[in-house]
């Protein structure tokens, strides 16, 4: 890690690092939040006290179960199943299910403790959790998909509700995966509750802009931070890597907010286009077709060209380039919109070199703990996915609330909301920041202002 802890915390941190050997994406989310907590560990030591910490790096339950499914050719295969109901000092453990090869507890558990302090940043009334599959739906049929939903539910349902825990989606798990999962759910229990998930099909109890709303709310954020210091997205060239849910609606809002998105990503490598995405094209080959970005190159024409990943690096980052992949086209403002760990130091000293003025995540943790360092000494503004891509949590908030109340509300009342709540976590990382002597620094105004809430009403709920 490339800073030191405050001394009083690094006890404290390799106490979570020997009671969680070997899960080293959990401890990379441990230790950033406890970097950010240096600021009050002198002057509020009731705020960083192990009675605390101990609790709250501590999942609530963790469930691991066997998910037996039967592929079309008749064959067996096992998957394990995940949820982590991490922390309810807030409301119902809240937060999306992923379906990849990678997923394990480790990744689990960074997801879930992340998700708390997010969720608490959002002013909605929803706890922390996170689940998924090592299942990997790429190449699969629409039966087997199909099969594997309503096999993960069979055993998940005993463990969520409205007022237990609500999941929704996550990388590999969209609306088609949401449906096959909600329909076994209501088949097992008999009752129509759509407020046991989030991220529905708008006839079954969804709600309008969830699709849309980690990607616009990333954007809304990223506007926010540049009228801050007097800038505006007008005019400006924009990386988003992945092309996933998250990727391309952070694309579609830059593109009406006045800024040119010209490359993105998937597994497979990036696309650059110099003259702008075309949406209707991307959305196309990755949402409808489910194909690979070299199939967009090949049917854009020649604006557009693709470079294929693992030559020079890992996942989405790969080209060739000592590894900094999609992060070496030249932008003003980049949005890793794909993983964790995706924005790695090359890619981050390319962005510099290129002169970058600002990086916001619309993925959990994209960017390494040295990438992060890079960027915040070369006085890039930086914003941490748990106060960038809160928009997509906040509008499941939102449906649940449609749902208790048995009501619809239109795209542009929803739309309004969500950009209210952005702007209102916005505010608050700022006024935090300030007050904490760190102004500008978005990282120590989201982890201080997430954290100090989860403790406050950890605190006045007792030991529990
Ligand atoms: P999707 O599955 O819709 O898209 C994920 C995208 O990232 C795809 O383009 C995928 O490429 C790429 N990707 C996934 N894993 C890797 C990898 N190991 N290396 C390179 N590329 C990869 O997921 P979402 O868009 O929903 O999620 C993206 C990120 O945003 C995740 O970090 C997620 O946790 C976070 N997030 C999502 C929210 C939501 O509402 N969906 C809310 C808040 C955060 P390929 O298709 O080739 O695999």
């Amino acid at each position: 890690m490339p800073e030191k802890l405050h001394a009083n915390l690094q006890p404290m941190f390799d106490a979570v690092l020997a009671r969680n050997p070997g899960e080293s994406e959990f401890h990379q989310a441990v230790y950033e939040v406890m970097l950010s907590l240096t600021p009050i560990a002198g002057h509020r030591p009731e705020y960083a006290q192990w009675s605390i910490l101990k609790r709250i790096c501590e999942p609530e339950r963790q469930i691991i179960f066997r998910v037996p499914w039967v592929t079309d050719a008749g064959e067996v295969q096992i998957n394990r199943g995940f949820r982590v109901e991490f922390n309810s000092a807030l409301g119902p453990y809240k937060g999306g299910l992923r379906f990849h090869p990678s997923v394990n507890l480790s990744i689990i558990k960074f997801l879930g403790f992340e998700q708390t302090f997010k969720n608490s940043l959002t002013g909605m009334p929803i706890g922390g959790g996170k689940g998924g599959s090592d299942f990997d739906p790429k190449g699969r049929s629409e039966g087997e998909i199909m099969r594997f939903c309503q096999s993960f539910m069979t055993e998940l349902y005993r463990h969520i509700g409205e007022y237990t825990d609500v999941p929704a989606g996550d990388i590999g798990v969209g609306g088609r995966e949401l449906g096959y999962l909600f329909g076994q759910y209501k088949r097992i229990v008999n009752r129509w509750e759509a407020g046991v998930l989030t991220g529905k099909g708008l006839s079954w109890g969804g709600s309008r802009v969830r699709t849309e709303a980690t990607g616009y709310g990333t954007v809304f954020f990223a506007r926010d931070m540049l009228a801050e210091v007097g800038e505006s997205l007008d005019g400006k060239r924009v990386v988003v890597s992945g092309s996933g849910n998250v990727a391309i609606y952070a694309v579609e809002k830059i593109h009406q907010l006045g800024g040119t998105v010209i490359a993105c990503s998937d597994s497979s490598g990036f696309v650059v286009d110099e003259h702008g995405l075309d949406l209707d094209l991307l959305k196309d080959v990755k949402e409808v077709r489910r194909e690979r970005l070299s199939v967009y190159a090949d049917e854009r024409g020649p604006s557009a060209r693709f470079v294929p990943a693992g030559s020079g690096g890992e996942g989405s980052s790969g080209s060739g380039d000592g590894g900094a992949g999609i992060w070496a086209v030249p932008c003003d403002v980049a949005l890793p919109c794909a993983t964790q760990n995706e924005l790695p130091a090359a890619g981050a000293k390319a962005l510099v070199k290129n002169g970058v003025r600002l990086v916001a995540e619309g993925a959990n943790m994209p960017t390494t703990p040295d990438a992060v360092a890079i960027l915040r000494e070369a006085g890039v503004l930086y914003a941490p996915g748990k106060a960038s891509n809160a928009g997509g949590v906040a509008t499941s908030a939102l449906e649940m609330q449609q749902n208790a109340s048995r009501d619809s509300w239109g795209f542009e009342e929803t739309e309004a909301r969500l950009e209210e709540i952005m702007g209102a976590i916005h505010r608050t990382c700022v006024e935090t920041a300030d007050r904490y002597g760190h102004p500008g620094d978005y990282v120590v105004g989201a982890n201080l202002a997430g954290y100090m809430k989860v403790a406050d009403a950890m605190v006045a709920q007792g030991v529990i």
